[in-house]
């Protein structure tokens, strides 16, 4: 299961980031995920909340931040994104016309397929 190796590596980073200031119990941990980067963020909360319950961290709270898809065209230097929040928007935005030139084609994706511990609170 993606989500909970995914939520395995995520807790043992934040681990390893918080023993290096001598704290032992996380609070918060805040996750940024491109809109294309193919998370789902409930199976990534409850696999989260399955690996600490029972820890030192079962209080801590998972944070997930959706960063909208965009795009930049390679021929006029336009760049575009979704419109709405649903992921459904980000493949179509994928596969839209540059508002700029048109092109259908060749799009670059400057945001959208990342993943990454933004930021962790401990004690
Ligand atoms: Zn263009």
């Amino acid at each position: 299961m993606h989500e909970m190796a995914l939520a395995q590596s995520l807790l043992s980073m934040a681990e390893e980031e918080i023993a290096r200031c001598s704290c032992s119990r996380l609070l918060m941990v805040r996750v940024e995920y491109g809109a294309l980067a193919g998370l789902m963020p409930e199976a990534l909360r409850c696999c989260f909340e399955m690996l600490t319950s029972g820890t030192p961290h079962a209080q801590a709270r998972l944070e997930l931040v959706r960063l909208p898809l965009r795009l930049r065209c390679p021929f006029c230097g336009t760049t575009f994104g979704e419109d709405g929040e649903e992921d459904s928007d980000a493949r179509n935005a994928l596969a839209a016309h540059c508002p700029g030139c048109g092109e259908l084609f060749g799009h670059i994706v400057e945001q959208g397929k990342e993943m990454l511990l933004s930021r962790i609170e401990a004690v």
